[in-house]
């Protein structure tokens, strides 16, 4: 935003609505134009050059900037408080490229095992084929992770809240402790959004966002993004303009335009979601519920201390089986049974076709994911419909 026509800093809500726009506009548009354009033209070498080498603003090729996405990059480093942001054809990508770029043969990376399942497979498959060790600490056991951080350790990677147990670590303690051994932290902050959560202010180096889910909200556009001092996102910047997994200028601007109520689309869903999980807690056929609003939840006081909301993801299991879950899933009349979180429509699935469709039974077990387990990602709907419909599906 231009800060200079501001005396105090305006809040989250207004920086939402018009952060990232001052010099995306067209010909008088009150909206970002969609600039389509691969490439962006100069009427002499000089300027051309002047704008290859960074000297000055502007753009070449679509694969390395665009005005567009650009905006959209913009946006979301506002929001996140960061000096720097670039974007990605998803999140995975912006996950991928982000250890990719920070690690190299013979270092260490200590995590936890209840990461996103694409990126587990990151940990499990693919870093070790390049000679990275990985270390996987039981997610909520503090002691432990700074255990495996004192070990040594070039990159501590969170998220917080997890998916789908929904588990809470304490950034700040863990990132300090990270910074007492020389490594940097990325935080994973697609769950909580920077409206619940603001993982810099906390100590971390990079937040990186699966901007799939709650920014662009509507899920319609595949994108991720990473946000984090100028140095290093130029650094991850680099490997992602070589190895091309840019974000398309549409889905730029979907997510622009998603952007622009993300506060009152988080707001909302954080309320339904804490009434939504009293709610299952109190019902007969729910075994467990997970979500950190809850006074029952391990690390409610951690959740307590970090975020200024709760979210909007919840899970819960049922008494019973997956026979259970088979039954009553296709009884709920507002949810999708979709792989996706963070749209304005409820979505609802079992880790086994959504954020675990990619691990075996084995594996889920060992992540201490319960067969019965169903994650429910709460819309914007009217509370009071949301619950009638649960108690008619669980009922
Ligand atoms: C969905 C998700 C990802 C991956 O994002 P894509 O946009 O699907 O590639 C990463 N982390 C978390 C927490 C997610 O929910």
């Amino acid at each position: 935003m231009d800060q200079t026509k501001h005396d105090v800093t305006p809040g989250l809500g207004t920086r939402a609505v018009w952060a990232g726009e001052q010099d995306a506009h067209w010909a008088g548009a009150t909206q970002v134009a969609v600039a389509f354009s691969v490439s962006f033209g100069y009427k002499t070498v000089e300027e051309w050059l002047e704008v290859a080498l960074g000297k000055k603003a502007g753009h070449i090729y679509g694969r390395n900037t665009n005005p567009t996405v650009a905006a959209f990059e913009d946006k979301v480093r506002d929001l996140e408080g960061a000096e720097a942001a670039t974007s990605f054809a998803s999140g995975m990508a912006a996950i991928s490229n982000t250890l990719f770029t920070l690690l190299s043969p013979g270092d260490r990376i200590v995590s936890i095992k209840d990461t996103y399942g694409g990126t587990n497979k990151l940990f499990v498959e693919f870093l070790p084929r390049f000679q990275i060790e990985v270390a996987l600490c039981d997610t909520t056991d503090h002691s432990a992770i700074e255990a495996a951080i004192s070990q040594g350790c070039k990159l501590l990677y969170l998220e917080s809240p997890t998916n789908p147990t929904i588990k809470v670590v304490d950034i700040a303690r863990l990132a300090a402790a990270a910074h007492r051994h020389g490594a940097l932290v990325v935080v994973d902050n697609t769950l909580a959004t920077p409206i619940n959560q603001r993982p810099l202010q906390l100590g971390a180096d990079l937040v990186v966002h699966s901007a799939t889910k709650f920014l662009g909200g509507h899920a319609d556009a595949l994108a991720g993004v990473v946000c984090g001092p100028r140095d290093l996102v130029a650094r991850v910047y680099h490997f992602r303009e070589i190895n091309g997994a840019c974000l398309e200028p549409m889905s730029a601007y979907l997510l622009l335009r998603g952007m622009k109520t993300l506060h009152l689309r988080v707001r909302q869903q954080n309320e339904n979601a804490l009434q939504i999980a009293r709610f299952l807690e109190s019902h007969a056929r729910v075994a467990q519920v997970f979500y950190p609003g809850l006074a029952s939840h391990e690390n409610h006081d951690i959740a307590c201390r970090q975020m200024s909301g709760f979210g909007g993801v919840l899970s819960f299991a049922l008494h019973g089986s997956f026979d259970a879950v088979k039954s009553f899933l296709p009884r709920l009349r507002y949810a999708n049974l979709a792989a996706n979180l963070g749209a304005v429509e409820t979505v609802a699935g079992p880790p086994a076709t959504t954020s675990h469709v990619e691990s075996t039974p084995a594996e889920r077990a060992a992540s201490g994911i319960p067969e019965a387990l169903i994650r429910y990602s709460v819309g914007i709907e009217d509370v009071d419909d949301l619950i009638a419909d649960l108690r008619r599906a669980l009922g």
